[in-house]
């Protein structure tokens, strides 16, 4: 079968692979018929992540028909129609049982491997390093689900490919951001970045009760939609991000704080001050990391919830000003399986409409370069799904 490979840093590659095959008795095979390419990706393409491999398989948000299933699969039959939820989870373990589960204790191989690297284990999840399990993803034309009695939901026949394509990540990854808020009535939550994963929490937000949703990136097309989305839009390089958000809220800040950018912000502000090149090479023109203008930026007693992800420990986070200020820090790789069936009541009740970020579908000779695209954001590219 044919899927898209990371080949090394900045180097994506469509290979010839061996097809997908059942392993355990609770696997599943799926037919792919949609995938995309997530922020998350382009941190593998970017190389910030360990353990990769050349020819591993790419890939964590797709959907599809069931082919094959093992004899402890009970609930699925070929040609059922499902989406995979990003996190692989056993849904028994500790964890499981309480709906964290990204947090799955049975799902990485690998969880001694990536503790002693990170100090920590998440679950395994697809196309994303052997450090999370080594599983291959669905950015291919077969993908091997384990645990398919737990994570795959079947699409109701109303709801095209498309619709359901984002309940594998990025959709529950937006509402877990807004839910992780905490939002009151009268709230002022504050969004940074207006990626896919920002603009779902910024509609999240809303539909949480949000009064306000202040919005911050510095892509017109991005702020654009963010914008339609009911946000009112704050342009970091036109405007004082932490004054600006001061200024709009009374003097106090926003109540609760988004950081939809994760690491992305430490290496592109990085870059984008070396693209102004007379700046470039002095050390107040770097953007401080996102999650520390969210924390300095939040009101006292208020929430900052992180649905970015970061790699490391080299990020920089003031924890002075959590203490002093009361802060509620939240985070998490998202538990989509939790999301999944309400979300998808939302769209089909008209709530949410998850396709408006789509700007691009392509097929899988187009992936690489796409990659490229998506990480530059050229030609206004917002989100690409790839038919397969
Ligand atoms: P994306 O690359 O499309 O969007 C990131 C946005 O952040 C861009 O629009 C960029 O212009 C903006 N940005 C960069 N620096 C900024 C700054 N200093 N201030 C404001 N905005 C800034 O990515 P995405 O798909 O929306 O994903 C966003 C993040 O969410 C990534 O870190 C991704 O890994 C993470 N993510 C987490 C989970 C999870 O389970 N927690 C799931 C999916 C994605
Ligand atoms: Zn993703
Ligand atoms: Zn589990």
């Amino acid at each position: 079968m044919r899927a898209v490979c990371w080949q090394g840093v900045h180097k994506v590659g469509i290979e010839e692979v061996p097809d997908a095959r059942l392993i355990n008795p609770r696997d599943a095979v799926i037919k792919v018929r949609k995938a995309a390419i997530c922020g998350s990706d382009l941190h593998l393409y970017d190389g910030y992540v360990p353990g990769m491999m050349r020819g591993d398989i790419l890939g964590h948000e797709f959907m599809g028909e069931v082919v094959e299933t093992g004899s402890g699969v009970p609930n699925l039959s070929p040609g059922d129609r499902v989406v995979v939820p990003f996190p692989i989870s056993c849904g028994n373990c500790f964890f499981c049982s309480q709906e964290m589960y990204s947090l799955c204790e049975n799902s990485n191989p690998n969880a001694r491997l990536a503790e002693k690297f990170w100090g920590h284990s998440p679950c395994g999840i697809f196309g994303y390093s052997h450090l999370l399990g080594g599983y291959a993803g669905g950015q291919a034309e077969y993908v091997r689900v384990p645990f398919a009695d737990v994570g795959p939901m079947k699409i109701p026949d109303a709801m095209s490919d498309e619709q359901a394509l984002f309940l594998s990540d990025i959709l529950p990854t937006g509402y877990m951001a807004a839910e992780n808020c905490n939002i009151q009535e009268g709230d002022t939550v504050a969004v940074w970045g207006c990626g896919p994963v920002g603009l779902f929490a910024i509609m999240s937000a809303k539909l949480l009760g949000a009064a306000r949703v202040i919005a911050i990136d510095r892509f017109p097309e991005r702020l654009s939609l963010a914008h339609r989305a009911g946000a009112e839009i704050l342009n970091y390089e036109e405007m004082d991000t932490l004054e600006t958000l001061r200024e709009w809220t009374g003097g106090r800040g926003p109540d609760a704080c988004i950081d939809a950018v994760g690491m992305e912000a430490h290496m592109h502000g990085v870059q984008h001050a070396y693209d102004k090149v007379k700046q470039a090479l002095r050390l107040e023109t770097e953007r401080p990391g996102v999650v520390r203008e969210a924390i300095q930026a939040c009101r006292n007693g208020g929430t900052v919830s992180v649905p970015g992800v970061y790699g490391g420990l080299a990020d920089k986070i003031p924890l002075g000003a959590v203490v002093n200020k009361a802060l509620t820090i939240k985070s998490g790789q998202t538990h989509v399986q939790r999301y999944m069936k309400p979300l998808m009541g939302r769209i089909e009740n008209g709530e949410i409409d998850p396709t408006m970020i789509i700007t691009h579908r392509i097929g899988m000779d187009d992936v690489p370069d796409a990659y490229q695209m998506f990480r530059d954001k050229e030609d206004d590219c917002i989100k690409v799904v790839v038919n397969l």
